[in-house]
Formats: structure tokens, sequence, C-alpha cells
């Protein structure tokens, strides 16, 4: 396989990235707590490559202060008019020998990526804490950047702020607090701009083997030592799959609940919801998940926000394939079998909602912001359309395939056409059967699922099914008592997952009387649990989904909640209650989404 480079056409980006290209950044911060800010500066080291008169880069509800080019030279620079969805360009006048550009600036307190967190906000309660999420394209509210993931570049920044606090980024990190307040960073392997993240807290480290580790706040950093002690092991794992770990350090970075995602790929530095400590280590593999990617996505990356099933239907395959190692192909199976139900919900939720060309794995992005199409369908239909080639081509050929593949893509930007153009040609050579097999139009450009699609089996629901159907039938709970001594998490959830609509509110009692479901420590099962209360207006377990949605953040869990209760008006009039409550402590990615759930806005 020899790379070929693909011409990044980026409608998410002001950007002339054909005409400059940004090779490094240096940035040097002053977070500030009290108003919510940052003031920095971007120092960006450019390469004129065809002489133009303007560096463009994004921006979005940044004050620019003043720009200078090389060694201090004033230019003119001026902020477009705003677009709802980009936000602004801001055009600088630059010459054909222009090497560096140094923009000073100050960030929003409403920018986007950031969440500042007040005290109460944390676990320990004394301390703010700060928190970004880049992707898709937020980057732009706090570096002045050309913001799409077809843009690379390396980057080293200083961050000065309180003296209590710490500062980590997707970079080389500190280990411990120091004196003066003021932490250094190097990422020498370039990256794409949504990949650049920061966190400040009251924040500590522990290691886990040599080259991993975990940062939380002080009280839960041995909690989440002990959850995430498999690391080193799936390190191990990953690159027996698909070739060495190429970023140097693997840590993850557990924040509070207020965290949107389960888990963002940051590089080197996973930041992770702290909703994944079960303390029995059975949701450790979004942990998998977050490492795959420092393969597919981050060393492989989506060229636009259109192919970015490339970045995470490789990534669930990824996850699925290591969890397989650490845990045999039974739990994998299981994974595998509750991605697919998820699969069939969402097909079936958005082709409902008017939208079935969103179950495309290659999506049309048109006037639309990125997180407009966000499902679970480049995860679980990527992930299955993967797996089916690899049950047509084989496992050990397929294998040898994606090893070339992220070795030969390495730091390179990827098309869904490319990708199509490297199966025909390495894998399917002209094989008609194969080739009709692998339908690579039917998965990845036409809504739904083909009819022949791999189905996932795992004997251990198989059976769990049957005692499940007994216990609806005899409203015997004991049934479920004993066999379920041993169920893991997956288990649990899609027992919860499988339970009638309409189950008698007698057995919910009693289920809730025999396993707490509505105090469980597993937010996975809470969550599941939740909405069936919703669903079969359980009262008992109100009080304690309030608690959830004011405390925890993450989009995955608030969205079904939110939805079950927005499906009759005197649910939506207590979600909206709640909300109210709950709204301040959620990052704007969430709050977008539930915003438009509660149908506050349209
Ligand atoms: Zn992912």
């Amino acid at each position: 396989m020899e790379a070929q480079s693909v011409d990044i056409i980026d409608i998410h980006s002001f950007g002339n990235m054909n005409d400059v290209v940004l090779s490094h950044l240096f940035w040097d911060a002053q977070l500030n707590f009290d108003s919510r800010t940052i003031e920095a500066s971007a120092a960006w080291t450019i390469d004129n490559k065809n002489g133009a008169d303007k560096l463009i880069l994004d921006t979005e509800n940044l004050t620019i202060k003043n720009v200078t080019l090389d060694k201090g030279h004033k230019t003119t620079f001026e902020l477009m008019e705003a677009d709802p969805v980009l936000g602004r360009a801001l055009h600088i006048q630059i010459y054909p020998d222009t090497k560096n550009v140094v923009i000073e600036y100050e960030t929003s307190p409403e920018a986007s990526a950031l969440q500042w967190l007040n005290p109460q906000q944390t676990a320990g309660k004394v301390h703010p804490f700060l928190l970004s999420q880049s992707q898709a394209i937020m980057a732009r509210s706090w570096i002045p950047c050309m913001d799409g993931p077809g843009v690379r570049f390396t980057y080293d920044a200083k961050v000065t702020l309180d003296k209590d606090l710490m500062a980590v980024m997707s970079a080389s990190n500190p280990t411990k607090k120091n004196d003066e307040g003021v932490y250094n960073f190097s990422m020498k392997q370039a990256i794409p701009s949504y990949l650049m993240a920061i966190a400040a807290g009251d924040i500590a480290f522990q290691g886990i083997g040599k080259n991993s580790g975990v940062y939380a706040e002080p009280s839960l950093v041995e909690a989440a030592a002990a959850e995430f002690e498999d690391i080193p092991q799936m390190i191990t794992d990953a690159e027996s799959l698909y070739g060495p770990y190429t970023w140097d350090r693997y840590d993850v970075i557990v924040l509070p609940p207020s965290f949107p995602f389960g888990g963002m790929e940051n590089p080197r530095l996973t930041f992770a919801t702290p909703t994944i400590i079960a303390g029995d280590k059975s949701l450790v593999a979004l942990v998998a998940h977050e490492l795959a990617h420092s393969w597919s996505g981050n060393l492989v990356t989506n060229s636009n926000w259109e192919d970015f099933w490339l970045n995470e239907g490789f990534t669930v395959y990824f996850e699925q394939r290591i969890m397989e190692l650490l845990r045999g192909r039974e739990y994998s199976e299981m994974l595998a079998s509750l991605s697919y139900q998820g699969l069939l919900g969402e097909i079936a939720a958005i082709t409902e909602d008017g939208r079935p060309g969103d179950t495309r794995l290659k999506v049309n992005l048109d006037g639309r912001h990125p997180d407009d199409t966000f499902s679970g369908i480049p995860y679980d239909k990527g992930y299955l359309f993967l797996r089916n080639v690899e049950e047509h081509v084989g496992r050990e050929r397929f294998d040898g395939f994606l090893k070339t593949y992220f070795n030969t893509y390495a730091f390179k930007s990827m098309t869904t056409e490319l990708f199509e153009e490297l199966l025909e040609e390495h894998l399917i050579q002209g094989d008609e059967e194969l080739a009709e097999k692998i339908n690579l139009k039917g998965w990845i450009h036409t809504a739904g699922l083909p009819e022949s699609h791999p189905i996932p089996v795992s004997s251990t629901f198989t059976e769990l099914e049957t005692l499940s159907d007994s216990f609806i039938s005899s409203g015997d709970v004991s049934i479920i008592k004993d066999a379920s001594e041993k169920w893991s998490s997956q288990e649990w959830q899609y027992f919860l997952t499988n339970l009638p609509d309409d189950l008698n509110l007698n057995l919910m009692s009693a289920l809730d009387a025999e396993f707490n479901f509505t105090n469980s420590g597993n937010s996975e099962i809470a969550a599941d649990w939740y909405e069936l209360a919703i669903k079969r207006n359980y009262e008992e377990a109100f009080p304690a989904i309030e608690e959830f949605l004011i405390r925890v953040g993450r989009r995955k869990f608030l969205t079904p909640i939110y939805s079950e209760f927005a499906k009759t008006p005197g649910g939506l009039a207590r979600a909206i209650q709640i909300y109210e409550k709950a709204r301040p402590n959620y990052h704007s990615v969430s709050y977008n989404t539930i915003d438009k759930v509660l149908g506050l806005v349209e």
C-alpha cells in the first residue's frame, strides 16, 4: 500500500488550508477562573506555500486584541461577520515570506468548548475546575486555528494558573503541582485541532505500569487507578493487533461528572467521565475504545466530519477486538449484541424522525453543524460493516490489511472514497462475488441496514432471555436473584433493556426491592432503569432520577431520559422543572441537545 494524499475540502472551516500550512503552535495562556476566561497568545509557524496575501483562521466568540507577524511587525486583521454554525473568520494580512503570526486574544465566558465548574460541581468541593471538549468544531472557541480534522500541527504550550491548581493537556504532562503555577507542555506528534484539550483543577496522578497512569481529583485517584489496572494489558493487546502505539504515554484523566461524553480520545490523555467507575471494572470497554482511537482517528483521521464513521466505526471494531483478547469472545459478543440492539433502535428512531439519510455511513452535512447528525450510526453501523468485511475476507487477511492501513496512513487524512478504493484494490481485487457480499454501496451510501448483515450472537444473552421470560410470566423475583449472582454489567443492561414496556408496577417494585436499581452505583444500569421507570410512571424512582440528571452531564444518559419524559405532557413539565436546575451543570454539547429534546429551541 502506498500513501496517497487527499485534497482537503472542509465545509466546516473558513481556513485557507490549501494555501497556507500551519505547522506549529506556541500557546501561551493565563487561565482566569474568576472571569471564566483565558487570556492567551497563539503564535503560529506557517508555510505560505502559494504566496497568499491572507491567512484565514476560524474563531468563535474570541476577542482579538492584536496580531503581529515575524519579529513583531504590525499587520491588519479583520473579523468577518458571524455565521451561526461556523463562527467568525479571522482574516490576517500576510506576505509571501511570512513565517510567524502571533495573535493575542481572550476567550468568552461562553466559549462553547470550555466548561468552568464551580467547586460544588467537583468531588473535593473546594477548588474550581476547567475542562475542554473541542470535537467537532469547538477548538475555535479557545484557539484561533484552522479548525478542521484535515489540518495537523505540533504544539508547545505554557499555561499559568492559580498555584493551588494543576493543568494538563493533550501533550506531555506534569505529574505533580509546582510552586509557580506555571506548566509547560509539548506535543511533538502532529494533531488536528479537535484534539486540542486542557483540564485544570485540583488534580493528582497515580501511575499504572511504566507508560500509563490516571489523573483525577485526589479523593478519586486511587479508585480510578484500581478500575483501570488493565490499561497496560490493553496497550499490549492493541499493539499485537495493529502495530506500535506511537504516542509515547497513555494516561486517562477522570473528570467531574459534568463532562458531556463517556470519553474523548485526546492524544496521550484520554478524557473520561467518572460514570465508568463502577467498582468492578465492568465498564472499562470505554477505555479500550479511547485507546483504540490512538490508531483510528488520531493516527488515521477522517478528512472532514462527513467521514466521521471512519473514526468511530473502526474504533468500535478495534475496541471489540481488544475486549475479545482481554475477556474472551463471549464477552465481546455481549458488547456486540448490545451495540446491535442499540443500532436497530437508532435506525428506527432516526427514520421516524424523517432523516433516513442520516443512517448512511457517509452523511451529508451541507449547511448543518456536525453535531446535528450525532448518533450511534457511525459507531455501531460502522462496526457492523467492518465485521461484515472481516467475515467475508477472513480475519487474518483483514487484520493484515488494517495493520498496513494504519501504518501507511499514519498522521494522514482519510476520505470514505479513498478507503473504498483501498478495499477494492487490496481486498476485493476484482472478485465480483466478494464485492457483492461486501456491498460497499449498500453499507456506506444507503440508508438503514443491508438485508444481509452479521448478527452478533451471545449464548449468555440467549439463556438470559429464557430466565427473563419465566420471571415475567411467574412474577417470581427469586428466578433472577439466583441466576444473577455472577452477572456482568452487560447482562444487567440486556435484562433491563429487554423488559417489556408495560411491565407491571408490582414487578418493578419487587425488582427494585431486591436489586435496588433506583440507587444503583452503576450508571449504565441506573440509566436503563430510569428510562423504564419513566415509561411505567414508577414514581419511587423519580427523586433519584432528578438527582442523577442534576449531577451527571453525560449526554448519552441525558438524551434518552429527557426524551422519555418528553413523551407525555406531565412528563415534559416535570423534565423542564428538573432541567432548570440541571442545565447550568451541563457542557454546551449536552444543553444544546437537551434544549431541542425538550422543545425549548427549534
Ligand atoms: Zn470514539
